[in-house]
């Protein structure tokens, strides 16, 4: 038995993936004692594992606090040290631990692991990114704005840099070391084929595929619902107050043979709507895993876990990214030809009929995504993460058990 320390940061997607990880890691006689925001307590608690919180609007607030720059958004990561460390350090006072995995993006978790002196192992819930990609996208990111706001921006994060090392006696290191956590093990949840470029990362990266377990958070009764044309639509639990394109969904699949479910998130009033059509349902969250076991077609924000949870059951996808890592995913799902990418600006009704329409009818598409989601289930999810950091942990000679 080993204890281990589990750092993760704000949003589901991030979490999700974590569970089935956190509940095998238990099974198989690990004490695990997961850190993360106070909404996913509840959440975390139903894998057995012994949950510590942070205060999440003030995470976010630090996270945010210097714009969209990119050099301010590697900033804002940094940002949150001062919330997340003193207060985990606070949390764990005088408890031992072997090990710490961690988020890839947030959490801190490359400083935790320094500070208290932990091997780590980096858990990568969107795709994984090596210097050379991650410096690429960077750049491009950087050309939306001005070479003096860059300077600035650049200027203020290596402040930050100095701020924090010389706090938390810790190395911070570059752009890419703040914003991706890299540790001798990286468990990433995807297929080596979906990972753009996956034959070029060593075997440091283990693709371990979505890490998709039951999660029972929401009811649903499905047996009113007409599956055989079920279109979902969900823009995921982050960026997700679109009611103009709720709407433009509504005019699209109004009195057709589709039978549409609409999850809104908790952030959209449905009645704020208007009048919903006879063949929807909306709802401000549903329990996607079940909906995308029925859905014929997928209309997402192509959050990495809603585009993974959608192929892992077969589905195709139209994307329309919203923001961060969504656009990455879209282009990927078209290149590997598992959906349609479109852009929403310009959008109209016919146009998301019509693809949905073009789904329905390409059996290449269906193919496609049969394909990608046998890669998905062949890569093992959480138990292989977990075979994974037991031969991890076996080099560094910490022993294993097996139950
Ligand atoms: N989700 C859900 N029900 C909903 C909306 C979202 O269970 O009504 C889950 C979904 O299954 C996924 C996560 O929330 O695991 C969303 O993560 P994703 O990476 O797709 O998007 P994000 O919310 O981070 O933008």
């Amino acid at each position: 038995m080993a204890r281990v320390l589990l750092i993760n940061g704000g949003s589901e997607g991030h979490i999700n993936p974590t569970l089935g990880v956190v509940q095998e890691l238990i099974r198989r006689g690990e004490q695990v004692v997961y850190f993360t925001a106070d909404q996913y307590r509840d959440r975390v608690e139903s894998t057995g594992a012994e949950v510590i919180t942070f205060d999440s609007g003030k995470f976010v607030e630090a996270f945010l606090a210097g714009g969209r720059n990119p050099w301010a958004r590697a900033g804002g990561l940094l940002r949150t040290a001062d919330i997340i460390i003193p207060s985990v350090l606070d949390q764990i006072k005088g408890k031992h631990f072997d090990y710490i995995i961690h988020d890839s993006m947030f959490g801190c978790g490359r400083l935790l692991a320094q500070i208290l002196d932990l091997p780590a192992i980096n858990s990568y819930t969107s795709f994984a990114l090596q210097q050379n990609s991650f410096d690429m996208m960077h750049d491009h990111l950087l050309r939306q704005f001005p070479a003096d706001v860059n300077e600035q921006a650049q200027q203020e994060f290596q402040r930050l840099v100095s701020q924090v090392e010389a706090k938390y006696d810790v190395r911070v290191g570059s752009a890419y070391e703040v914003s991706c956590n890299p540790a001798p093990l990286s468990l990433v949840y995807t297929s080596k084929s979906f990972q753009p470029d996956g034959e070029s990362f060593d075997e440091t990266f283990k693709f371990v595929g979505p890490s998709v377990v039951p999660r029972s958070h929401s009811h649903f009764d499905f047996s009113h619902v007409d599956t055989d044309r079920l279109v979902y639509i969900s823009f995921g639990t982050v960026i997700n107050q679109a009611a103009e394109f709720y709407k433009l969904c509504f005019a699209a699949f109004a009195e057709t043979k589709y039978t549409v479910i609409v999850s809104v998130g908790r952030q959209t009033q449905i009645a704020e709507l208007g009048d919903i059509p006879d063949n929807f349902i909306v709802r401000n969250y549903v329990p996607q895993l079940e909906v995308l076991q029925r859905a014929k077609l997928f209309i997402t924000h192509g959050g990495m876990n809603s585009a993974s949870e959608g192929l892992y059951y077969g589905v195709p996808l139209i994307v329309l990214p919203q923001g961060a890592d969504q656009p990455m995913v879209a282009r990927r799902v078209a290149e590997i030809g598992a959906g349609i990418h479109l852009k929403q600006e310009g959008l109209t009704a016919r146009d998301l009929r019509e693809a949905a329409e073009h789904v329905f009818e390409d059996a290449s598409i269906r193919e496609a995504c049969v394909e990608i989601g046998d890669s998905f289930r062949t890569a093992g999810g959480y138990h292989r993460a977990v075979e994974e950091i037991f031969a991890y942990k076996r080099n560094l000679g910490l022993g294993d058990n097996f139950t």
